[in-house]
């Protein structure tokens, strides 16, 4: 995410390291690289240039007893501007009415479909919500059914109505049928189209005028910068829209739209879209993804969405295991599911501060578990409880159905073998035991 805006913010700090003050003329020269940085992260000109001259001003009127270096100075009126650009704090949904509706706005091809479930997905899991999907897009049965598809996937209704050509009637009828199967938050889905076109808008209008919605979400892809800008305002100025959704963040974005949103229609970002899946879904705080954008890591959002992923009955099941001796494969391969859960590997080292900068030129496989799971997947129940089974002619066996090769089995088996004992270890009170063995 915004590797590029990082690296280029980095070196325009470097400019002020070993200097002992922030001056009028080091402070020109950073701010020149500042701007630079966010001219090609794609941001406004008009707001790159107001965005300096604050900084600058803030940087100039700032006490000289500090115990910050000019440097670390730089770097934190910088993130907190930042935070300001991207809107200060974090907004949330507002989800009072009964039922709430939802009204998702938004070219075509911006993510909304996959927002959509994974919009619900969140409220069903986070927040205790019944919720119904409904699909208004009665030019392309294509979406209609990709709208299902993504339904199907979270466990949500979805509602439509096969052969009606009339969006605004769709909508209140999926209301009307929200209210009388108990369900609280109604999620619309509408037809877009590639460029805003007048018929689109007032197609959308006409829904938002007639269901009256307790939030309108925009979705737009972040890919888009300036673009994306460009859109939003149209999109705001007919329907004066709640909040924004900037999806496709874990592509190679360049950041502008993230950062020049909010000052050009003054709506609040409020979630953001990761990845394809459903689980790819984040809500927006500024602070964050400042941070993130200066290679600080966000380790807040990392500890939150491990905790959300902390099965506390699975951690016991395999304590006791472990404790007998009975760790096995399987439960290997569940450890591997949560950690996956979490989110793609590239987005998870990225909120490790200062891992995201060292890795950013290793290509880590998003699927880095391919291979282990290909050749657990390949070993017998039995194989699986008891790894001490596996023998030679069991290792050949694994390895070609599995597509690998007997030393990947090993090195596999190995890993196994060596975290069971660190496990075990850790385990009986075992802290002392461990030191022993890394003292050699
Ligand atoms: P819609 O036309 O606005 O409904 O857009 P879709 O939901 O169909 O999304 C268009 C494409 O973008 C699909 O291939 C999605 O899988 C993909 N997509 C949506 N959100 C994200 C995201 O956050 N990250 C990535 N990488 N792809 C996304």
């Amino acid at each position: 995410m915004f590797n590029n805006l990082s690296d280029k913010l980095d070196k325009a700090f470097h400019v002020l390291k070993g200097h002992g003050s922030i001056t009028e003329i080091n402070v020109a020269e950073t701010l020149k690289e500042v701007r630079r940085a966010l001219l090609d992260a794609d941001v406004n000109f008009k707001i790159a240039k107001n965005f300096t001259s604050t900084v600058k001003e803030k940087a100039l009127g700032q006490d000289v007893l500090t115990t910050l270096n000019p440097g670390q100075l730089m770097v934190k009126i910088v993130k907190d501007e930042l935070t300001e650009l991207m809107g200060g704090d974090s907004v949330g949904i507002n989800l009072k009415g009964s039922p709430t509706v939802i009204l998702m706005s938004g070219l075509q091809g911006s993510g909304k479909t996959t927002f959509s479930g994974k919009l619900a997905n969140f409220l069903k899991t986070k927040k205790s919500k019944q919720v119904l999907l409904v699909g208004c897009d009665v030019y392309r049965p294509a979406a209609i059914n990709q709208l299902k598809v993504v339904g199907e996937q979270v466990g949500v209704e979805v509602y439509a109505e096969e052969g009606n050509m009339n969006p605004v009637e769709i909508a209140q009828n999926a209301i009307k049928h929200a209210k009388s199967t108990g369900k609280n938050v109604v999620i619309i889905d509408t037809a877009g189209r590639l460029a805003v076109d007048e018929e689109m808008m007032k197609e959308i209008s006409n829904i938002h005028k007639a269901v009256e919605p307790q939030e309108t979400l925009f979705v737009v892809d972040s890919m888009t910068g300036q673009d994306a800008v460009n859109t939003a305002k149209a999109f705001n100025d007919i329907l004066n829209f709640d909040g924004v959704v900037l999806t496709k963040l874990d592509g190679d974005t360049r950041g502008g739209a993230a950062l020049s949103i909010k000052s050009v229609v003054n709506k609040p970002i409020k979630f953001i879209g990761t990845g394809e899946k459903m689980e790819a879904i984040d809500v927006f705080h500024p602070d964050r993804m400042a941070e993130r954008i200066l290679g600080m890591g966000d380790v807040v959002s990392l500890v939150e969405r491990a905790q959300e992923q902390y099965d506390e009955e699975e951690a016991r099941r395999i304590q006791k295991k472990i404790a007998k001796n009975q760790f096995g494969f399987d439960d290997f391969l569940k450890q591997i599911q949560q950690i996956k859960k979490m989110g793609n590997m590239k987005d998870l080292v990225g909120m490790i501060p200062g891992a995201g900068k060292m890795m950013k030129d290793v290509d880590i496989d998003d699927d880095a578990f391919k291979g282990i799971e290909a050749i657990i997947h390949s070993m017998t129940p039995a194989e699986r409880s008891t790894p001490s089974l596996i023998n030679a002619s069991r290792k050949k066996r694994i390895a070609k159905g599995s597509g690998t090769n007997v030393q990947e089995v090993n090195q596999l088996m190995k890993q196994f073998d060596q975290m069971s004992k660190m496990m075990k270890m850790m385990q009986g009170g075992g802290g002392k035991k461990m030191m022993q063995m890394m003292k050699g």
